[in-house]
This record gives C-alpha cells, sequence and structure tokens, in this order.
C-alpha cells in the first residue's frame, strides 16, 4: 500500500524541507497548496486573486484549495501533502476523498517559528530555501538574487501565526483525538527531524 502522508505544523516549522525530502526518498508525488497558490498568485477566481489573501497572511478560500489538491490527489498514488489542510472544514473535506497512512506533526516553538520565518530568504532560480543567520549558499552570486517571500516580513508572519493558532491547531487536535497523530521534534537537525519521520513511516527509504 502506498504512503500517504500529512505533513503538519506551523509556518516555518520545516514543513516544506521535509516534505521534498520525503517525496525524494520514498518516490512519492509533494502537494503543496503553498506552491501551488505562490505559481497562480495572480490567477482571476471567482474568489479573487490568491495574492489578495496571501499577501495578507490569510487563508485562501477553501473552494480554491481544495480543488487544487482534488486534482494533486488524482494524478497521485503516494503523497506526501505539505500545508493541506490548514482548517477543519478542509481536513473533513481530504477525509471525503482519501484515506492517510500517517498524519506527522512537527512541534516548534513561536519564538523559533519568528526567527525562522522573518531570516527565511528563497533563491527565485531554484526555489531553494535560505536562512540569513544559518544557512546562507557559498556562491556570492547566489547570495546577492536571494529574496524575502512578500509574506515572510515580520507584520505578516504575526498574522500568519495568528491564522495557525485559530485555524490549523484545531486540525492537529482532531488527528490527536482519531489516534492518527504522531508528533515530532521540530527542532531537532533537519537530518534528525527527517529520521525520526523515516521511523515513522517504518520503511527503509532505499527500498522504494
Ligand atoms: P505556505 O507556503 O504553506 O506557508 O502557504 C502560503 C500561503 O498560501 C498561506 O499563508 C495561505 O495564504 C495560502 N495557503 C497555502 N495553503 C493553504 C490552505 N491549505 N488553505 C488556505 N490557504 C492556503
Amino acid at each position: 500500500m502506498s504512503n500517504r502522508i500529512l505533513l503538519l505544523g506551523a509556518p516555518g516549522a520545516g514543513k516544506g524541507t521535509q516534505s521534498k525530502r520525503l517525496a525524494d526518498a520514498y518516490g512519492l508525488e509533494h502537494i503543496t497548496t503553498g506552491d501551488a497558490l505562490r505559481a497562480n498568485k495572480d490567477m482571476e477566481t471567482e474568489y479573487g486573486t490568491p495574492r489578495e489573501y496571501m499577501d495578507a497572511g490569510e487563508l485562501v478560500p477553501d473552494g480554491l484549495v481544495n480543488e487544487i489538491v482534488d486534482a494533486a490527489l488524482a494524478d497521485a498514488d503516494g503523497f506526501v501533502l505539505d500545508g493541506y489542510p490548514r482548517n477543519l472544514s478542509q481536513a473533513e473535506y481530504l477525509s471525503e476523498q482519501t484515506d492517510l497512512s500517517a498524519a506527522i506533526f512537527l512541534d516548534v516553538g513561536e519564538d523559533e517559528l519568528v526567527r525562522r520565518l522573518t531570516g527565511r530568504r528563497m533563491d527565485p532560480e531554484t526555489g531553494d530555501i535560505y536562512h540569513i543567520e544559518f544557512n546562507m549558499p557559498d556562491d556570492e552570486e547566489i547570495a546577492d538574487r536571494l529574496v524575502q517571500r512578500d509574506d515572510d516580513t515580520e507584520e505578516v508572519v504575526t498574522d500568519r501565526l495568528d491564522v495557525y493558532y485559530d485555524n490549523t491547531e484545531p486540525v492537529i487536535e482532531h488527528y490527536r483525538e482519531t489516534g492518527d497523530l504522531v508528533e515530532v521534534d521540530g527542532e531537532a537537525h533537519p537530518d534528525e527531524v527527517f529520521e525520526r519521520i523515516s521511523e515513522v513511516i517504518g520503511e527503509d527509504p532505499s527500498d522504494d
């Protein structure tokens, strides 16, 4: 049976980094609503453009996001879902579409989240993620072209964390109650976090 994994956690918890690694190691589809929306930020929809919500740190309407996930799930056998579901109604929608093999919560404290998000920089050419304190590229050419995401500024980060505590924490509680949630210390080194998640999946990545 293929792996159908949910990675849950606050913005800045490391979902993107770990999902990419999982997708590579286990041959899974990486389904990320954040990236999909960023790639279509100015698309006109019946709800307006994704940008109107994203730049304010708000959630994009469920109808739009559910459609993205629906299309991605239709093409995926095994998958790792990153950044979805972000509220209880999305979680309910997801449960109607598919079963999950694991719901993994990357636990990171608020001070660390703010530090990670506000210092995060992205290479617009490759999508690679860096950090002004912990992880700058050696290559000066790359360092010079790094940009900050529009929603990683200090004021928007605070709003995104509020949205997370109000809307997404109840989702985490939901999976805790159903007994599906596995908590992983998201403040550990990324290699350690990955190892721990691999243990949860319980399959040797090299088998795939
Ligand atoms: P992320 O890259 O996951 O931090 O997402 C960036 C932004 O995209 C969020 O702040 C939301 O505005 C929007 N977004 C991403 N995923 C969702 C989702 N599942 N539901 C609603 N909005 C989302």
